[in-house]
């Protein structure tokens, strides 16, 4: 790792990179050695205006093509990412930490995959002709919203603002992105690509600077339509009590902390490796970590050995190598957090059964790396259960019932995602039942696909990121009565002779 060029980004606005009108920056730095990757323009509540203008303008346009003709841009976008995959992947490993295979692998294709989908669905969107009478024509049409603010966090910088962006988009609305700060490269370049594929300047526009100065901005911005977050809980009911002045719409991905509910029948296993995956993925940086894993008492020792076993070999290293599968976290004071939690876990009485510090080998000395770590002998009121740590660290509690199993899963206000793993498929499902999440997945952890919608109830938000279910997110739904008769035969008319 030698030292990389500090590349200047500008916001991008009506289909240009653009400096902040105060003409200030702020630096973005690699997490796996410290050092300055770009400059990126801090822009100002100025900037947010020009931008809300720049795809209030671009609206009326875009809106007015025929869907097939949206959906073909967003199918030359997926192309083109994919043409950029080597590129675009090795700027949100930089910028991120995640591992360059993760970024080849998962990201870039299921940012290209989603738009692609979106295409396809978005065609065969329709309204309801609807049964008042024979007197009169009743039907729905669905109309963009206008322009909607897309506000994401640091765990996935690019796909997290595909999701939004690809429905948004198709349905006929422009959009104001604003990507997390320590992570926004991706989300600018993302946006030249949407003009390279004939999306017009000014429909996808990014700002760049601090949440509480541009993101709360956008939201409060009366020529915003809606918001679409993904996020912090802390943030998202911030971003409410702002959006609430306009009684502006919201859509609310927010924090999780979920379960595993392994049952003493359960292929062990198979829950441990599925425990690897949910726990250490993106190095446990995901809404939907399977950070509290609950395990029937009969089975607690062997599965804590096995899931053990199955993490030591996790290699954490320089995320541009191609074996590397767990990288740094993305800035230090995340790194800080996780090691608060870890500290805590260990005064309240956790038995640390993996990891627990920074690893120490020389690749691993400028960056913010933290190993994949495993409590055991946890209880669900310990601080490192309760809270959303949102690193890789993963605790094991035991239950003597399956009832109590659930019981403890329920007991948190996240209600995002669990899993439950049992060989009685019927059990599982009378217990899928009465877990308080938006998923639920039955001997797996972490599956998530374009056709699957995604979102959670109590405080991990409401309304849904993909599958069908999310165009109606972007759409109003308008009602249109016609009176095909003139004749007064209608049921409310008597009520005035
Ligand atoms: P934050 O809530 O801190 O930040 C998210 C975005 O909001 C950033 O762009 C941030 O800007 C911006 N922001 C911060 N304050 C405000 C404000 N007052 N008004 C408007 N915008 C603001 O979340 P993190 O980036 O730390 O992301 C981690 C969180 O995201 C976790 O809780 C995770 O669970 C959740 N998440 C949920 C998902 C889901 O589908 N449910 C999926 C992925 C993540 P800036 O970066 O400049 O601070």
């Amino acid at each position: 790792m030698g030292t990389t060029e500090c590349k200047h980004y500008g916001a991008y606005i009506g289909g240009e990179q653009v400096d902040a009108s105060g003409g200030e920056t702020f630096e973005v730095t690699n997490p796996a050695n410290g050092q300055c990757i770009a400059t990126v323009a801090k822009c100002t509540e100025a900037d947010v205006d020009r931008a809300v203008a720049a795809a209030a303008a671009a609206g009326p346009g875009w809106a007015g093509l025929p869907v097939s003709e949206r959906s073909k841009a967003l199918l030359r976008l997926s192309r083109i990412i994919m043409e950029h995959q080597e590129e675009l992947a090795a700027l949100e490993t930089s910028q991120h930490g995640s591992p360059i295979r993760k970024t080849m692998g998962f990201d870039v294709p299921l940012c290209a995959e989603t738009f692609e989908y979106f295409a396809g669905i978005a065609r065969a969107m329709t309204g309801d002709v609807l049964p008042v009478g024979p007197w009169a024509r009743s039907f729905t049409v669905k109309e963009p919203l206008g322009v909607i603010g897309v506000i994401t966090p640091w765990n996935f910088p690019t796909l997290m603002v595909v999701w939004k962006l690809a429905a948004a988009l198709v349905t006929g609305n422009t959009c104001v992105v604003k990507p997390p700060s320590v992570c926004p490269l991706t989300s600018i370049r993302l946006a030249e690509l949407c003009t390279e594929a004939g999306i017009p300047a000014g429909a996808v526009n990014v700002i760049t600077g601090s949440g509480e100065t541009v993101g709360e901005a956008l939201v409060r911005h009366p020529g915003v339509a809606k918001i679409g977050f993904t996020g912090d809980t802390a943030t998202g009911k911030r971003i409410m009590e702002v959006a609430s002045c306009q009684a502006k719409p919201v859509g609310l991905e927010l924090g999780g902390k979920n379960a595993m509910v392994v049952l003493a029948d359960a292929d062990i296993d198979a829950a441990a490796e599925g425990a690897v995956f949910g726990s250490f993925f993106n190095s446990g940086q995901v809404c939907a970590t399977s950070s509290r894993i609950f395990v029937q008492e009969s089975r607690y020792e062997e599965f804590a050995e096995k899931f053990v076993a199955a993490a030591k070999g996790l290699r954490v290293g320089d995320p541009m190598d191609p074996a590397t599968v767990i990288g740094p976290v993305p800035f230090g004071a995340h790194r800080d957090k996780i090691e608060r939690y870890v500290a805590s876990a260990k005064k309240e009485g956790a038995t640390l059964l993996l990891g627990g510090g920074r690893p120490d080998t020389p690749e691993t000395q400028d960056g913010y790396y933290f190993e994949p770590t495993i409590f055991g002998n946890a209880t669900n009121d310990m601080e490192f259960m309760r809270d959303e740590v949102f690193g890789p660290v993963s605790g094991i509690a035991t239950f003597a019932s399956p009832e109590e199993g659930v019981a403890l899963a329920n007991a948190t206000p996240y209600g995002l995602s669990a899993s439950v793993w049992t060989e009685d498929l019927r059990l599982g499902l009378n217990l899928a039942n009465q877990l308080q999440v938006g998923t639920v997945w039955l001997n797996e952890h972490l599956m998530l696909f374009c056709e699957t919608p995604w979102g959670g109830c109590k405080q991990s938000g409401y309304g849904k990121d993909l599958s069908t279910m999310v165009l109606e997110e972007y759409v109003h739904t308008k009602h249109i009565y016609i009176d095909t008769t003139g004749a007064q035969v209608k049921p409310w008319y008597g009520i005035l002779k």
